[in-house]
């Protein structure tokens, strides 16, 4: 239920809104909410995040087997729901952070439900970059992966291939030696954009072969990956290669347009927080992968989403009585004086 149909006209102030519904956002929930904060969930439109288009989690801590994503995700969405997060099933579109209430607004028409709260955690996540292929969005989650780390064991034994010719592939492409028998790593240029020690480990490699100048033009197979179709970009020259995985490690995005403009991020789009979890606008918190470039790991996210609600009720408790239309206090944050 949007905030303002409760109130009649004026729209009720929350405490805390949550932005994003992932392993960050519903930590974030459940701290928040169960620390009797008013907390309201805007969960978008993916709701439970990426692990919804993964099948078997095997890394989460205190699951001995694995666990489907979309288990466990709703295991976190119930936890959340269980200590009175208000869970709404709506994307937000645009926001104000220039004054206390912040307000965010789900949808662009005039009449578009409009959120308030005193505090803000932002935790939208961020995405793959894929080829754009059929079969790639077809194969994913049997064969195609965009996170070595999440799926490399599930592959002991196979030929596979990577994509891409920066850090996260040669990374991506040292990490799946471990499990499997081989691994041919493909860049569309003739040469790597990655840092001159990781190409070094790369090509020292007795599992990888590298296929400079080539491009994935096809993924093949029906329920699973059994091949790719390559083209040699100089020659034209095409070929199938038999693999049982494709790894695609091209660049990731985070999901961060709504806040162009109105928070520091640096030049591929993620937010960048200042002191601890908090963002260059007091009051409003980021966590998990739409801040974290590094590990973008499950556990991660939700460990930056308990940090981000613990900061948040902290920098409220802080603040005091904050009347609607306050202009943001920079000041006051915990003992910390962040930004002037
Ligand atoms: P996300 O999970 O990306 O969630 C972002 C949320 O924000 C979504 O709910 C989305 O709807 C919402 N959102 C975005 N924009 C808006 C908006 N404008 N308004 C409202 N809501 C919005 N990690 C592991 O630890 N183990 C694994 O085995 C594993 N396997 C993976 C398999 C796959 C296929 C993928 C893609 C990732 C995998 N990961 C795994 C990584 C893991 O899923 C991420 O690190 C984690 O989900 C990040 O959590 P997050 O909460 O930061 O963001
Ligand atoms: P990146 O540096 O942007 O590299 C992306 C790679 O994918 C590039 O080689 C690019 O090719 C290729 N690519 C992009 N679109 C493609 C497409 N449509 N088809 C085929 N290939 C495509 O991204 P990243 O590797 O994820 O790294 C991001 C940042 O994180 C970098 O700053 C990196 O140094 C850092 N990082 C560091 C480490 C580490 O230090 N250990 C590990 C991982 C990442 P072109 O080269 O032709 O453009």
């Amino acid at each position: 239920m949007a905030n303002q149909e409760r109130d009649g006209q004026t729209p009720a102030v929350y405490d805390v809104a949550i932005i994003g519904s992932g392993p960050a956002g519903y930590t974030a929930a459940i701290y928040a909410a169960r620390a009797n904060l008013r907390t309201v969930l805007l969960q978008g439109e993916q709701i439970g995040g990426q692990l919804m288009i993964t099948s078997d989690v095997e890394n989460y801590p205190g699951f001995i087997d694995p666990i489907l994503g979309p288990d466990l995700m709703d295991r976190f969405e119930q936890q959340a729901a269980r200590f009175g997060t208000e869970l709404v099933p709506r994307d937000i579109t645009r926001v104000d952070f220039a004054h206390r209430p912040f307000r965010l607004w789900a949808g662009d028409d005039d009449d578009a439900p409009v959120y308030q709260a005193d505090a803000v955690i932002i935790a939208t996540g961020a995405g793959a970059i894929w080829l754009g292929l059929e079969g790639e969005t077809r194969l994913q989650g049997r064969g195609v992966s965009g996170c070595a780390t999440c799926d490399g064991p599930f592959f002991q034994g196979r030929a596979l291939a990577v994509v891409g010719g920066g850090d996260t592939a040669m990374e991506e492409a040292l990490f799946l030696t471990r499990y499997a028998a081989s691994v041919t790593l493909i860049h569309r240029r003739d040469h790597f954009r990655a840092s001159k020690i990781m190409q070094e480990r790369v090509r020292n490699h007795p599992k990888i072969t590298i296929r400079f100048d080539t491009v994935v033009e096809h993924v093949l197979g029906e329920h699973a990956v059994e091949g790719i179709r390559v083209r040699n970009v100089k020659t034209g020259a095409e070929e199938t290669m038999e693999v049982g995985g494709l790894f695609v490690a091209i660049g990731h995005k985070p999901n961060t347009e709504i806040f162009r403009g109105v928070l520091d991020m640096d030049a591929r789009g993620y937010l960048i927080t200042h002191h601890h979890t908090m963002t260059s606008v007091p009051g409003v918190f980021a966590a998990g992968d739409v801040v974290d470039h590094r590990y973008r790991q499950a556990v991660t996210a939700a460990g930056e989403g308990c940090r981000a609600a613990i900061d948040a009720e902290r920098w409220l408790e802080s603040q005091g009585e904050v009347e609607p239309g306050d202009v943001v206090d920079p000041r006051v944050y915990g003992g910390l004086r962040p930004l002037q």
